[in-house]
This record gives structure tokens, sequence and C-alpha cells, in this order.
């Protein structure tokens, strides 16, 4: 038979499956010498075998427990049944992954009506009973069920009618509440155990039985926490913190959680329990005032603490309690901290020498970065703020603003010095000027990868998408949510983190620049083999992603460059013209906006690489659709507006993602990707005179077929020559490459890259075409395929590696037999997801690309990635 029981002196940190967290940690500090106090642990299987089959606690544990209380009593030289020299024990749960108060505690227990005496013999009258009732109290709610409560409201009742409080009551008096207390058993037609070995067994079944209760089941689900692991029973001897003026309780952190600095932290209560110092009920005092009040305490702590962190090499939670002057470490665990903190400590311990630099890299979480460089609300405030609906986390940061519902009213609105939320059904290309003045976006409908959510994360900005319950409604300017309506001019708070929305203003905390995450991040370089790049095309973007450290531009998509109001009436004049020469002017202009966007984003950029890629989307995306603006377009063209109407309509395609648009425009109107080649070329040319040499990566969307890529390339490539040419210069250095974001591509990848200087993935339409899922719809159903366990994940934002993850490596590998050092990137939203990022480093990828924001994240994790 497997061992059942081990004593605090049998196991060790390693254990932890079978003897979960805190059991382990018992015995750790057992091993390293602290002053624990003594008891054993009831592993995780015999919770298991007990669930299973409740007969295995009489027929096989309960000749353990009984075996293992003996060789207690004879280590503390204590009887756990005799009324003299009185041991008491605590039953607690204790899982392998930390269940915060999901699962149930016992303390005090042993005590009976007739030990109880002999216990204030030994301490006092007040303590024993106090001891004695808490006993009563949770072996009802814990065992039974009787709810806490209930036990309350019999104490007040007496201390209402005897008119003093518990602390004053006498012997007799506290017999009385006792009494009560077990008749409330009785009502329950249930008795309280005399005999402290029965209690013991019904304590350590009822610790057994709260694995599964229902908010212990709800938080592994939440925690993905598998649910046949099983919690440990730790029965430990008790000690008393409430035995006198000599004892005490606290609860210390060995650095400051919220600000990482290596100071001590955290407080005490003397004659008291550990239950006090949470309850609230007396203010503790600050952990520095025990070296005056009992100093030897004191001492041994701050040298028992040095040496847990020293043994752990991280910052510890410690629980203590002094009784009769003898200090007693109950507990230890690494200590939660803020994301500052978290920082700080794996700096510090680096610098101390406790950790190495790698360790301190994988000390740090990517998703901790996020919250150093973007707001977030003040903690305090959020506890009472209304949440009055959710969405989905499309871009993190933090926000209050007041709503509006077009891009018009938004630039309106922050000219007079408001602060605008933008909220919206899904928002398209030409809200671009409103969403760039707003402080979030929120849209009802569309994903992680729709049009907003992209933009905003670029932009830094907070965004929540699919925020399906909002029902949006744009004419009149209200939003109805529930019970709520809201109109425009109306607070909200959106957390862009958690996807949550308020009602009303919450108080925002901006990060600091911070030297330690610049340090941390350099130290993450220095290991990194994956580059990181950035998507972005505003000069703005430009910059923060330069600053943010992307070691070049993985993705600038030029369709940006077609809106404005004076572009999109070329790029409209374009599509709707009727000759040569109009298509000639259109053409002219549309070279000259941009020559001169070109030139600023290459002069940015400076000598760093940049895929520039040309126009993406389809044709009518351009177009207007409501009868005015058709109308006055074809005044502006000096057009018959029916005529305009009809060229419109003819436009229009069923399924426009799957239609005319990437490279079968490039094919089809080969004089946009043309002018594009040339207004890129005219302005590395001019930077070139000017002395900087720039190296363009000309990148070509949705190719599916060698031959679209061949014709493409070859009119790119006479173009570029000409443009030399013309301007008599020696050709300048470029790359004619191609996105990767078709099934059908990364199968004949071996192919492409035969005519490809480079590739780049185009995760978003590579996984909207592996799983036929649309990129804007997925936010209606996904969630309910999170539910029902049929995903776990939106592949959109972290890489479906069995699906779309496979068709990747085929590519890579079919790519690498024709070009073997071919440059690879990832461009679409999974390059900038740590998760994914991992999965990267192993398939031989040579970069990834992401928005500015989460470059930082990014260059740690793909450091992580090497270590991890
Ligand atoms: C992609 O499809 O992954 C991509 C980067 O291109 P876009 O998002 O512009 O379609
Ligand atoms: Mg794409």
């Amino acid at each position: 038979m497997e061992k059942l029981i081990y004593t605090f002196h049998e196991g060790r940190s390693e254990n932890k499956d079978l003897l979960g967290g805190k059991g382990a940690n018992l015995a750790e500090m057992t091993h390293l010498g602290l002053p624990v106090p003594q008891g054993f642990t009831i592993t995780t299987e015999c919770c298991m075998n007990y669930l299973a089959d409740a007969a295995f606690f009489d027929e096989q544990l309960k000749a353990e427990v009984l075996k293992a209380i003996q060789s207690l009593e004879s280590e503390t030289g204590k009887s756990f049944i005799s009324d003299e020299n009185i041991l008491l024990v605590s039953v607690r749960s204790g899982a392998a992954f930390s269940m915060p108060g999901m699962m149930d505690t016992i303390l005090n227990l042993g005590l009976n009506d007739l030990r109880v005496q002999a216990f204030a013999k030994l301490t006092n009258v007040n303590f024993a009973f106090d001891c004695y009732r808490r006993l009563l109290q949770m072996f009802g709610d814990v065992v039974y069920g009787i709810h806490k409560e209930q036990f309350n409201v019999l104490l007040h009742q007496t201390e209402s009618r005897l008119n003093k409080k518990a602390a004053d009551f006498n012997e007799a008096e506290h017999v009385d509440v006792i009494e009560l207390y077990k008749n409330l058993f009785l009502k329950n037609k249930v008795a309280f155990p005399q005999d402290p070995m029965e209690q013991l067994f019904e304590a350590t079944k009822a610790v057994f039985k709260s694995w599964n209760n229902q908010r212990a089941k709800v938080y592994r689900d939440l925690h993905h926490i598998p649910h046949h692991l099983g919690t440990a029973v730790n029965v430990q001897s008790m000690v008393f913190g409430n035995s006198g003026e000599e004892s005490g309780t606290g609860v210390v952190f060995t650095r400051n959680p919220s600000i990482g600095d290596n100071k001590l932290f955290g407080e005490f209560l003397i004659n008291a329990q550990g239950e006090d110092v949470v309850a609230g009920i007396r203010t503790p005092e600050p952990i520095e005032s025990l070296q005056t009040i009992l100093p030897e305490a004191y001492n041994d702590f701050i040298k028992y603490s040095n040496k847990l962190e020293q043994h752990y090499k991280d910052m510890q939670d410690i629980e203590f309690t002094v009784e009769n002057g003898k200090l007693y470490i109950l507990q230890t665990r690494n200590g939660k901290r803020t994301a500052k903190a978290t920082l700080k400590i794996a700096l510090d311990l680096a610098a101390e020498g406790l950790i190495s630099k790698k360790e301190a890299i994988m000390r740090v979480s990517p998703e901790v970065i996020d919250q150093l460089i973007h707001p977030v609300f003040d903690t305090e405030k959020l506890i009472t703020a209304e949440a009055f609906a959710a969405g989905l986390p499309a871009s993190p940061g933090a926000a209050t603003g007041v709503i509006v519902f077009t891009a018009e009213k938004a630039k309106e609105y922050t000219a007079l010095g408001k602060k605008v939320i933008l909220v919206r059904q899904e928002t398209s290309p030409e809200d671009i000027e409103g969403m760039v003045v707003s402080e979030a976006i929120v849209t009802s409908r569309g994903g992680m990868t729709s049009h907003a959510a992209v933009v905003a994360r670029g932009m830094g900005t907070c965004c929540v998408t699919g925020c399906e319950a909002l029902s949006v409604n744009e004419t009149s300017k209200t939003v109805l949510c529930g019970s709520h309506t809201l109109t425009e001019g109306d607070t909200i708070s959106v957390d862009g983190s958690t996807g949550s929305l308020y009602l009303g203003e919450i108080p925002t905390i901006v990060p600091e620049n911070d030297q330690s995450l610049q340090q941390l991040l350099t130290w993450a370089d220095e290991c990194a083999e994956l580059k990181v790049r950035a998507n972005a095309e505003t000069l703005q973007d430009l910059q923060t992603a330069i600053d943010f450290g992307a070691t070049g531009i993985g993705l600038a998509r030029t369709e940006h460059m077609f809106f404005g109001e004076e572009r999109v009436l070329e790029m409209r004049r374009l599509i709707l013209a009727k000759d040569e020469q109009e298509v000639q002017f259109a053409l002219n202009k549309l070279l000259g906006f941009q020559q001169e966007d070109f030139y600023q984003m290459l002069k940015t950029v400076q000598d760093k690489p940049m895929v520039i890629r040309l126009l993406d989307p389809p044709m009518h995306e351009f177009l207007p659709h409501d009868t005015n603006e058709i109308k006055s377009l074809a005044e502006q063209l000096n057009r018959h507006p029916s005529g305009v109407e009809k060229q419109i309509e003819q436009l229009q395609e069923t399924n426009p993602m799957l239609g005319h648009r990437g490279c079968r425009l490039g094919i089809t109107e080969p004089l946009i990707y043309q002018m594009q080649v040339k207004a890129i070329f005219n302005s590395a040319i001019q930077l070139a005179e000017e002395g900087l040499t720039v190296c363009p990566e000309i990148m070509v969307p949705l190719i599916s077929e060698k031959e679209e890529l061949d014709y493409i390339k070859n009119f790119l490539t006479e173009t570029i020559e000409a443009t030399f040419k013309e301007h008599q210069i020696e050709p300048l250095p470029y790359e004619i490459g191609t996105m990767i974001e078709l099934p059908r591509a990364c199968i004949i990848a071996d192919q492409l890259a035969e005519n490809a200087d480079f590739f780049s993935f185009g995760t978003n339409d590579l996984t909207q075409m592996t799983f036929g899922f649309s990129r804007d719809d997925i936010g209606k159903f996904i969630n309910v395929y999170k539910e029902k366990q049929i995903m776990q994940q939106d592949p959109f934002q972290v890489l479906d590696q069995s699906g779309v993850g496979e068709l990747i490596k085929l590519a890579v590998s079919k790519a690498r037999q024709t070009k073997e050092n071919m440059m690879i990137g990832i461009c679409g939203e999974v390059g900038g997801n740590p998760e994914s990022i991992g999965f990267f480093q192993q398939i031989g990828i040579d970069y990834v690309s992401c928005s500015p924001y989460r470059i930082p994240a990014a260059r740690l994790a793909v450091a992580q990635a090497v270590l991890g």
C-alpha cells in the first residue's frame, strides 16, 4: 500500500502533487529547521480515494490517522485524548495549486466539555471557551452545514441578555453559550462529537468533500485547475497567539508588495488569533513595533524571514504566531504583488545575486509589462464602480470619457477639450480620425482582429469590441444595455484589459516611464533569437514602435493612405474613371500624396528594415454607399448620380473578403501597385540623395498561386528599375516578398519561395481562411464555444497550433527547402501574443511583428521562448 500520511519531517517541497502546496511548504520549512508547529499531511490521493469510495476511510485511512496522532503526541509531549497537557490541532485543506479560501478549515480540534475545563486551567477561562466556541461554530458549519451566522446570533443574544461582551463572561455564562451551540446541533438532528478522534475523522472527511463544493469547482474552472487532483489535509498542532500579552499573530511580506522595496511590510496583533488580523475588528500594528514589544520574537522573525527568502529566492508572504514569547512560522508562500513590484523585485533579486538575469526574465510575465505601459483604474475606486456590460478585451488600458457615436462628434468634442469614448456598432477606415482622438473605443460587434481592435492596439488606445449586450443606435444616438439607456454626452469608463464597461468616471493611474523596464528588456534582447518588428504606418505609430524597441517594421499597411477627404476622392475617381485621362489625373494625384507619406515614413524608420504592403482591401470599401454621398461624389466628378450609383452597384461583392482584393486587385488594376512602388522608390531615391540609404521590402498580399506572384513581381521590378533609370541613379537595395495568408499558399510555399525574397504570415486571414470563421463576426459565437469547451481560445488571438500552426510549419519547411535562409516573419495579430511566440521560436521563424504597444511584452516573450 502506498504511504497515506507524511509527517512534516518526511515531506519536501517537491512533493506538492501529493502533499498539496501548504503541506509541501510546511515540510520544507521543517526541513530548513524553522519553528513550525508539528503535524502531518494526509495525501491528495487519499482525498480522491475517499471521494471515489467512502469505505476507504474506515478500511484504510482511519488506522493510519490514529498512528499519526500518536506519534504527534510523542513528538510534542502532549496528549490529544487526556485532560492533561492538552494537544489541540487544526485541520486545513491544501491543494497542489493555491485555491485561497475555496475549501475548508477547522481550528482548535480536540476540545470538548471536559477538556475545555482543563484547558482553561492551563491557560485562562476566556481563552479556553473562546477556542471551544470557535471549534463548535466551524465544525457545525464545515461538517454539518449549519451556517456560521446562526452561532453568531446565539452569542449576540446572550451578550445582550447579560449586557456584557463574551470576553467578560464568567465560566457559567460561557458554559451556557456552549449549551446553546450544542442545542443548535441537535435542532439540526446531529450531535457535536465529544471524542477528539471522532472530531478529527469527521473534520478530515469534510475537508476532503470540500474539494467538490461549488465554489471550489467554479474556481478550478476559472483557473484551469484539473478536477482530479484532490486536496491534501494538514493536521497541525495548534499554537495560540491569543494566550496573553506575550503572544500575538501577524502576516508579513518580506518586501513591499505594491512598490517592491526591500523592506518588511506587514502587521501583527498582540493577544490574537489569525482570523482577528483578517477580520479587521482591531487595528493591527506595523511589524516594526514588534521589535520593542517582543524583541526576541522579532529578532527570530528577521532571521527566519531572511532564511526563507534566501531559500525560495523570492519575496515571501509569511504567517506567524508568537505563543508566550516563542515564535512559530505557520506558513510561507511566494507573495502576490503588483506589476510594478514584480519588476522591481525580479531586478533586485538579480542584483543581490539571489537569482540570475535569466531567472529574472522568467519571473516577469508579459501581461505584467502590459500593465506597466498602459493606464489602469485605481483599484480602490474600482470596487464601488458599477459595471454594466462586458465585451472582448481588445486593447489594454483604462479610460473615462463621454460617449459619442460618430467620428465627427469625437473630433468636435475633443476640440472643446472633452475626453470622448467612441461607441459604435463597428468601426471602418473612415472613422480613423475620430478613433485617433478618442480615449477609448467600444464596439458592439467584431472580434479581437476587427478593424477597431487592430487600429486601437496600434495606437495604444483602450478598446473593447464585440460587446453584444449593447444595442447601439448611431442615428438616435443612444445605446441600450439591459435596463440602462445611455445617450451622447453620458460618462462611462472602459477597461480594455478586462473588457468591462462602467457607468460614470473612475480615476486612472498612469504608469511612469520606468527605467527598470528598460533594464529588463535589455537583458531580454540579449537572450532572444526571434526579432520583434512592428505593425505600424502612421508617423506617430512608427515613432512609438521605434521608441519601444522595434528592430524594424514588419507590416506597414498602405490602405490608410487612400482615406482622408482629398485622397478618397482621387481613389474614387480612379475606380470609376471613364477614360485614360481621368485615370492618369487620379494616379498622379495619388502618387503625390503617397510619395510624401513614404518619404516621411522611411525617414522615421531610417535604416531599419520596413515591409510595405501594397493595397489590400476590396475596392468597394473606398466607395460611398448612402444616396447623399453618392450624389455629392457625382457632382465632384461631374457625372450623373444614377450612372455612379450603377457603377458602385456593379462593384458590390457577395463575399468581399474572398473577393476582388489583395493581389487580385494588383492583377486587374496593375496601375495602382505600379503607382505605389513608384512613390516608394521616388522617396527612397530622394532620401538616398540626402545621404540616407533605406531598404524597402515590398510585400504583395493574398497570394495563392505562383503565377500571381510572378506576374506582379515582374511588373513591379520593371517599374522600380525604370524609376532608377529615370533618376539616373544606381539601383538601390530592395526586396519583393509575399504574405502567406491562404492555406493554398502554405501548401505551395516551396514554389512561392522561388520568386519571393521573403515571406510574412498574415495569420488573421490565414486563420479566417483555415477555419472558415469570419474574423469580423467571430465575436458572435466564440464565447459560447468557450463556455461549451469546444474551443479554449479565440484562434485570432492565440495561434491554433494544431491547425493553422501546422500549416505555417509546413510552409516554413517547404520554403526553406527552396531557400534555406529566406527571411520569414509573422505579421498577423498572434505575432504579438506571448503564448503563440514559443511555437514560432520552435519552427524557426525569424521575427514576429505586432502593434507598437505590444512590443515591450513581445520582447520579453521572445526571450522567454528561448529560456523557457
Ligand atoms: C493578416 O491577414 O494577418 C494581416 C496581417 O493582414 P490584414 O490584417 O491587414 O488582413
Ligand atoms: Mg490579411
